[in-house]
């Protein structure tokens, strides 16, 4: 999951298409990967959950970008398989909390610096 992550953000599709499950990989391809994440710069990951028994695992995570001036949240309940020693993301529910944030000048950044978005990204 945080592997994935940091291949997003490093533009890496390739591992993104390669960590899909065995199940729904057909269906993914590198062309879609790449033109969805087109413009996305992502600033932070925030995992909220994760559990796992056995070969299933689901991880609950928030992951902060932009898109031009905007900020944006992906809120997502990720599942996950495990294929030999390794986990494979299957499939995902985007929760409705997701979509664009109204970031005030004062309040916390949303990349997670800590610091007020006016001295970090919205400077
Ligand atoms: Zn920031």
């Amino acid at each position: 999951m945080r592997s994935r992550y940091a291949a997003y953000c490093v533009l890496n599709f390739q591992y993104i298409v390669d960590t899909y499950a065995t199940s729904v990989r057909k269906e993914i391809t590198l062309q879609d990967i790449e033109a969805s994440a087109q413009g996305t710069r992502w600033t932070a990951l925030n995992v909220v959950s994760s559990e796992s028994s056995g070969t299933k695992g689901q991880v609950q995570f928030k992951a902060f970008y932009r898109l031009s001036s905007s900020f944006y949240v992906l809120h997502e309940l990720s599942d996950f398989v495990k294929e030999g020693n390794r986990w494979f993301y299957s499939t995902g529910i985007i929760q409705e909390d997701s979509g664009e944030l109204k970031v005030q000048r004062n309040s916390p950044c949303p990349c997670l610096s800590q610091l007020k978005y006016k001295r970090c990204c919205g400077k």
